[in-house]
């Protein structure tokens, strides 16, 4: 896109300002996670008693079932010698179609049931060992036993481990061997109409599915067709979709393996591998070979420390040998797929090889609406639910991420028990991904208070600065992951669909991140500064640095200093440090410069409107959630009680 000025966020355009403090509690927010879930399953279990029916399961079909993964959780009885089993959704109904939904007791005969708790912990069945006093000695001896199995089974990841991994103890038993480890897709059932958001894409493979179905088209004027196809694009966009919709439509098979997994191999497997795939794939032509994550193997070669790795190369150079070997017309199209493009090894893109290279973007407005729309054909919308409007809210969402949040949206309506998913799901699932799980609110205190001047100094700025984005909702309820509140704004619809970012509107957009400390410094004075606003400064520095350096917005002029970062597109011009020490202290210089000034705008329009601000801090602290149409409409009464100053911005000299 020429000429266009993409400013790469985590999320751009709709961006929480999260204060977070410095210690992570991630490690706790999968374990809540973790909780959450299993709550969900339990609920699905209270069902009318009515239907329920006695049935009875023996020791032997019990392993059976928890093989097959059919079992929810056990209880056993050491002292009575039973089990209760609770058998897993799918399996609850009996030989004669009768759904099952009390557990089952099995007879358990021996002390110590070995055979049935290894089952059972491999397939990770949750076993609970009823409490009974006299039970104590049993339930020590179950412990143990159970801490053995653990240690067994640890062990035996290990050895595992080390069986993969070169020269580790398995070496000898699996040398040479080459266990075709690739997957092989007769039909994938996936057609070019379940991909959605990626036109251009789609136009341009429209045709592989031509040379697949009528080869005759192209050979028969001497054209040559190709057999290799690169998609180039962020994870999540949907290429790995994409390859299998071409093998959809073409009803060809697909036959598919992953760079990653020649990288821990031993010397020799991969290459073999490789020469097994390509072999399998001629004899069923025509049929697609899709090779995912190619950088893995396909890195330039010679690279690295020690020469690179031998394996990599040797299987690089097979599939290399492999793609010149046979004919374009022998039906057989490769598919890789990348988001590292430029570490690609330049054979790969000989002409002959991948000399078709296609980008698969991250979508945008339309295509992430179109993506929804794929994904809400199986779930139950609420008729009110535009999808428009989550397409607005998730600029930077790749089709992964989307077709996640109407899963996590779907997943929320269950549990609490509704029969559509309505907007209310889809925001608060969308909080939930970008921003953590909710925790519960903090008890009144000085910190709360803090967070809340914080909050809204990000929150009315956004409010009263005219380039802003509009504010969406303000909250101090905390997250999981050291977030103790958070401002969100929603994006302009003109600047999500073009990606095009002004001047101004960087400037307010660091003046908003800056909101949150300019309010804690205008409160509570400079040496009550904390490390909460440590993301927001980051941000600052990010935008002010590519305005500098990318976008000629600073009295450096229009020169660009710094390759874009831009990691999915090709090209080795990175032309990082492509100027002289001079140079690098002016631009830190006008970072710095942008950053200051600012943050200055941002105090004053914090103290002109401090008994707003001190307003507006009282209504969040007794809401804790306060919604943008709220805050506006405080913040607009206010403005016809008294003048609201309206914000005089300082401007850097151009
Ligand atoms: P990639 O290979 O680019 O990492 P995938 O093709 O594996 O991404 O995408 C993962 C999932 O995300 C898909 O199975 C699909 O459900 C969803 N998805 C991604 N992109 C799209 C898209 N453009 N249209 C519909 N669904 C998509
Ligand atoms: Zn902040």
């Amino acid at each position: 896109m020429a000429g266009s000025m993409k400013i790469q966020f985590p999320i751009p355009g709709s961006i929480a300002t999260p204060k977070r403090i410095t210690k992570k509690k991630i490690g706790m927010a999968k374990v809540l996670l973790g909780i959450v879930v299993s709550q969900a399953i339990g609920a699905s279990f209270m069902m009318p008693p009515a239907m329920a029916q006695k049935a009875s399961l023996s020791y032997s079909e019990l392993i059976q079932k928890a093989r097959k993964n059919e079992v929810e959780r056990v209880e056993i009885n050491d002292i009575q010698k039973t089990a209760k089993v609770y058998l897993k959704n799918s399996a609850r109904r009996d030989a004669n179609g009768k759904q099952q939904d009390q557990p089952i007791d099995v007879m358990l005969f021996s002390d110590s049931n070995t055979e049935l708790l290894t089952t059972l912990t491999d397939a990770k069945v949750p076993v609970e060992v009823k409490n009974n006093a006299e039970s104590s000695a049993a339930m020590g001896m179950l412990m143990q036993l159970l801490i053995v199995i653990f240690l067994i089974g640890g062990l035996m990841l290990i050895l595992k481990r080390s069986a993969n991994s070169p020269g580790g103890p398995g070496q000898a038993m699996n040398f040479g061997k080459s266990r075709a480890r690739f997957q092989m897709d007769a039909k994938t059932g996936v057609m070019f109409e379940d991909v959605a958001g990626i036109e251009e894409a789609k136009e341009e493979l429209q045709e592989v599915v031509t040379f697949l179905k009528q080869p005759e088209k192209f050979t028969t004027v001497g054209a040559k067709i190709p057999k290799g196809v690169l998609l180039i694009g962020p994870p999540g966009t949907g290429k790995t979709l994409l390859a299998k919709a071409i093998a959809g439509e073409a009803g060809v098979p697909f036959f598919s393996i992953s760079g990653s997994e020649f990288v821990e191999m031993f010397v020799g497997v991969g290459a073999s591998r490789v020469r097994d795939l390509f072999k399998k794939a001629k004899e069923n032509a025509p049929c697609i070979i899709f090779i995912d994550e190619i950088d893995a193997v396909g890195r330039q070669r010679g690279v690295g420390i020690g020469g690179g790795n031998d394996e990599r190369e040797q299987t690089l150079n097979q599939m290399l040998t492999e793609m010149d070997g046979f004919e374009g017309n022998s039906g057989v199209i490769v598919i890789a797929a990348t988001n590292r493009a430029d570490v690609l090894d330049q054979a790969l893109l000989r002409p002959g090889r991948f000399d078709r290279q296609i980008n698969v973007d991250l979508p945008t407005f339309n295509g992430r609406l179109g993506i929804l729309e794929v994904h809400a054909k199986t779930k139950k919308i609420a008729p009110e639910l535009s999808m428009s409007a989550i397409a607005r809210r998730t600029p930077g969402f790749s089709g992964a991420d989307l077709a996640n949040l109407l899963n996590e949206a779907a997943i929320l309506t269950a549990r609490r028990r509704m029969e559509e998913v309505t907007m209310q799901e889809v925001e608060d699932a969308l909080d939930r991904i970008t921003i953590g799980l909710s925790m519960n609110p903090l008890l009144d205190s000085k910190k709360k208070r803090m967070t809340a001047y914080h909050e809204v100094g990000h929150a009315l700025l956004t409010t009263l600065l005219p380039h802003a984005d509009e504010l969406n909702k303000v909250t101090i309820i905390p997250r999981s992951g050291g977030i103790e509140g958070f401002s969100q704004t929603v994006a302009n619809e003109d600047t999500i669909d073009s990606g095009l970012y002004t001047r101004a509107w960087m400037m307010d957009k660091i003046r908003v991140l800056m909101g949150g400390r300019a309010a804690d410094v205008e409160v509570f004075g400079e040496d009550e500064m904390d490390s909460g606003a440590t993301s927001d400064i980051k941000k600052v520095t990010q935008i002010a640095r590519q305005m500098v350096t990318q976008f000629g917005m600073s009295d450096l002029g229009p020169v660009a200093l710094e390759g874009a970062g831009d990691m999915y597109s090709r090209g080795g011009d990175s032309g990082q440090g492509d100027y002289s020490q001079a140079i690098a202290e002016m631009i830190d210089q006008q970072v710095r410069a942008i950053a200051v000034s600012c943050y200055e705008d941002a105090r004053k329009i914090i103290s002109e409107n401090r008994e707003l601000v001190d307003e507006l801090v009282e209504l969040l602290l007794e809401m804790e959630t306060v919604e943008g149409a709220e805050f506006r409409e405080v913040v607009q009464k206010h403005q016809g009680r008294s003048a609201v100053a309206r914000p005089l911005l300082t401007h850097l000299s151009r």
